[in-house]
């Protein structure tokens, strides 16, 4: 067996152990003689291992008890419209920052469901750096403010989470939820797709301040209403059993790891790493985004003469690394160097970038 080292933006590396844990399980999981794709969400087996899964994510991040988490489908999309569904009231506005491409889709997407403010947007430094909190244009009066705190194809991560007062802050955690410690109490709604950091797609999980469930918003099918998902325990319809049984494994994983401190850590090495990497090559790789608003889990970066792309990414993958173009929307490189992606895969990045670098002069 040969697995690559795998820097993908999405869905992207999870833990080896995690896969290794479920192909034992796969035919005869927990002694139910069946996989656990084939059974009902209403057994209970099922039923105590997604209160695990629930209970653990908990201990992982210490999401206070007026939180609900929810293990909702749609993807991360679906939720940049059913959140102004489920926040906004007609008439009512909502303010979005705009530092990248998600967030930008996520304010295309809220449109129809309430009336946006941009209150910042980073759109005119070609989101290569955030805009700075002080130049935000917030409205007191809006039903939430929402952002992203880690844009995965523009590469910008904010450090530190921005003060909103009073106004929920609404977060698309899709890329970096689960990658350092959170203080999840200053947040009204956070929420992620999961296939980055947790487990496969088509599972979203959402954290919401409890209050929030009981804004009326606008009228709507109970499907889309996320106080009908928590009072159902996340099982108002048959959820992603699969997904949510692999994200269940990823948070035992996290675990083991040390938790989210020791997650934490390890990730700012991964990403110093590789930053040192780019910023020493004397201008042969380049990262274009300031250095205060670099991402940890995506990095983005450039050759310093293009023409070279094609050889970098033939090569690249020759030695068994997987994943590094970058998004259509900047070119160059993208590394995603999520929690399932170790140090020692960085360090063997690294040397390829050097050895490239010296063969290509
Ligand atoms: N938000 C962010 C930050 C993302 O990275 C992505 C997907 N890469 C999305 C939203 C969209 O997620 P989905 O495809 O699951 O709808």
């Amino acid at each position: 067996m040969s697995r690559v080292w795998n820097f993908s933006a999405g869905p992207a590396a999870l833990p080896q152990a995690v896969l290794e844990r479920a192909q034992r399980e796969m035919l005869d999981w927990n002694g139910s003689g069946a996989s656990v794709m084939e059974q009902s969400h209403r057994g209970k087996r099922f039923i105590e291992m997604a209160a695990q899964a629930e209970a653990d994510l908990r201990a992982l991040l210490a999401i206070p008890a007026d939180y609900a988490v929810l293990f909702l489908q749609g993807g991360a999309t679906q939720h940049f419209a059913q959140i102004p569904m489920n926040l906004a009231g007609a008439g009512d506005s909502a303010d979005y920052i705009v530092s990248g491409h998600w967030s930008a889709k996520a304010v295309s997407e809220a449109a129809t469901y309430v009336r946006v403010n941009v209150a910042a947007s980073g759109e005119a430094d070609h989101y290569l750096k955030l805009p700075a909190r002080e130049s935000w244009q917030l409205d007191p009066q809006a039903a939430y403010v929402h952002y992203t705190p880690n844009e995965t194809i523009h590469g910008v991560e904010f450090h530190n989470i921005p003060d909103v007062d009073a106004v929920p802050l609404v977060a698309d955690m899709s890329s970096n939820i689960l990658s350092e410690p959170l203080d999840v109490s200053r947040f009204g709604l956070i929420y992620a797709g999961a296939q980055k950091n947790i487990g496969p797609s088509g599972l979203v999980l959402m954290i919401i301040r409890r209050d929030l469930l009981q804004r009326a918003g606008r009228p709507m099918a109970k499907i889309f209403r996320y106080a009908e998902h928590a009072a159902n325990d996340s099982m108002l319809n048959t959820p992603n059993t699969w997904g949510w049984y692999l994200a269940g494994l990823t948070f035992q994983w996290l675990q083991e790891q040390g938790g989210i401190a020791v997650i934490g850590e390890r990730n700012r090495a991964k990403a110093e790493l590789l930053y040192q990497a780019i910023d020493g090559s004397g201008g042969y790789y380049r990262s274009p985004v300031e250095p205060s608003a670099r991402s940890r889990m995506n990095v983005p970066f450039t050759l310093h003469d293009a023409a070279l792309d094609t050889a970098f990414l033939k090569e690249s993958e020759a030695a068994g690394l997987l994943a590094l173009k970058g998004h259509k929307a900047v070119g160059g490189m993208r590394a995603s160097l999520y929690n399932a992606v170790s140090l020692e895969a960085v360090k063997v990045l690294t040397a390829f970038m050097q050895d490239f670098a010296q063969r290509h002069g």
